[in-house]
């Protein structure tokens, strides 16, 4: 067996409920909070529930609402002078990745100044490296989807040159995660399939990424089955804890696989194309993944067998791997049309008088994303893949 390295420095709260365990958890990292909360938690009774437990355990709280989804560089900077003014020593996120973005960027820029946008990975520019860690980070996910509270990644948009880049750096894990499957019943069946899509996407491209290792890929895979088992009762039955649990733990086993593997083609074609068009993360997601992976055929073909074995159950059993390799985009088209994802780069808006951008921003950004592909990509296979992700990801 050929050697690895893993190293995740957050702690896991796990657990429905354990939400209520906030103040003493968050008595172990500062004084003072910067409460980041989603706007959709506004007024209801966890956002109460987190400032009484914060009383409780004599910790002041500033509570902040600014978050939107693909988080602004422009309002993380407001946030962080926010932050700074008001003397907190610890950063408290409960909300989508959106929230946990900005917060983990809010975390770096307050402790070591600068801008946001200065930190991000941008391909030959001069990129802000943190002398050290970021102030603490608590982070409490309420949607089940980018891992964030496993990874060292924010991710931040940046209107002003239409660009999403991401922070990448241990500074900013976060010290702790409490994942309460509870926060994530209120969201919608919508939200809830593309969000679980995102989580689905991490785990495959750290699986066949080139930077994968043994312990990547044993979390990869029970990502991917949680996935398989938990996706249609999660959207259909949004109540149902047991399928919110076990999609809040493949988010987390998601998130911790791509901190170590990378991610692939995938995201370097859905991360610029919501730069342009404002897309929801997952949804860009869904639009691409059936035809990346046709494309990446015959490459990757026993890991795609495998993938597909995960989702198609009994209906590959009788299949050679060759043929489970191909059934893997079929596979993933019956499953958007059981979820009610109807996706495709045209629907979020792409222009056709906008492919070559969308290929030039994906070719020239995140070639770092192409290479970790199990296949190597040209400028000319980028812009076959925006070309075949135009037309929606179902129809095929
Ligand atoms: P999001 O945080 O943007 O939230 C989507 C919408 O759902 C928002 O309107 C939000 O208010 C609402 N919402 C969140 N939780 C809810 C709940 N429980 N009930 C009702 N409404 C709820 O969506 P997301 O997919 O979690 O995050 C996307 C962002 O994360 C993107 O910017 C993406 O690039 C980034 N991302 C980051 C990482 C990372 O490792 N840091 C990984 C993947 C994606």
């Amino acid at each position: 067996m050929s050697g690895m390295t893993f190293h995740l420095p957050v702690k896991v709260i796990f657990g429905e409920g354990r939400l209520q365990e906030i103040g003493t958890i968050a008595r172990e990292y500062g004084r003072m909070a910067f409460v980041i909360f989603d706007p959709f938690i506004r007024g209801d009774d966890r956002e109460k529930a987190v400032l009484d437990r914060l009383g409780e355990a004599g910790i002041g709280a500033e509570a902040w609402y600014e978050v939107v989804p693909n988080p602004r560089n422009t309002s993380i900077d407001e946030g962080a002078r926010r932050c700074r003014d008001r003397g907190c020593d610890l950063v408290i996120v409960v909300g989508g990745g959106s929230a946990m973005d900005t917060g983990k960027a809010i975390s770096l820029v307050a402790a070591h100044g600068g801008g946001s946008w200065d930190y991000t990975e941008r391909q030959n520019e001069t990129v802000l490296r943190p002398a050290g860690p970021g102030l603490p980070i608590l982070v409490v996910p309420t949607t089940a989807g980018t891992g964030s509270e496993t990874t060292s990644f924010a991710v931040i948009n940046n209107p002003a040159e239409k660009r999403k880049c991401a922070i990448i750096s241990e500074a900013i894990y976060p010290s702790v995660a409490i994942i309460d499957p509870l926060l994530t019943v209120s969201l919608p069946p919508e939200t809830t399939a593309l969000t679980g899509l995102d989580t689905f996407a991490h785990a495959l491209e750290a699986f066949i990424s080139v930077n994968g290792n043994g312990i990547v890929d044993r979390m990869a895979v029970t990502a991917m089955e949680l996935f398989a088992r938990n996706i249609r009762t999660a959207v259909k039955e949004g109540s149902n804890l047991k399928a919110r649990g076990e999609m809040a733990l493949a988010c987390a086993l998601g998130g911790a696989s791509i901190s170590h593997a990378g991610v692939c083609l995938p995201h370097a074609l859905g991360q610029p194309l919501s730069a342009i068009t404002d897309a929801p993360h997952g949804g860009t997601l869904a639009a691409c993944l059936p035809q990346v992976m046709a494309w990446t055929l015959p490459a990757a073909r026993e890991k795609l067998a495998r993938l597909s074995r995960i989702l198609g159950g009994d209906s590959v059993n009788q299949m050679d791997e060759g043929q489970q390799a191909e059934a893997m985009p079929g596979i993933l088209r019956a499953l958007y049309a059981d979820l009610g994802v109807d996706v495709s780069f045209s629907k979020y808006g792409l222009k056709a008088s906008q492919v070559e951008t969308l290929t030039d921003l994906v070719f020239n950004g995140f070639y770092q994303d192409i290479l970790c592909h199990p296949k190597k990509a040209t400028r000319a296979d980028i812009l076959f893949l925006v070309k075949e992700c135009m037309q929606e990801a179902q129809s095929e």
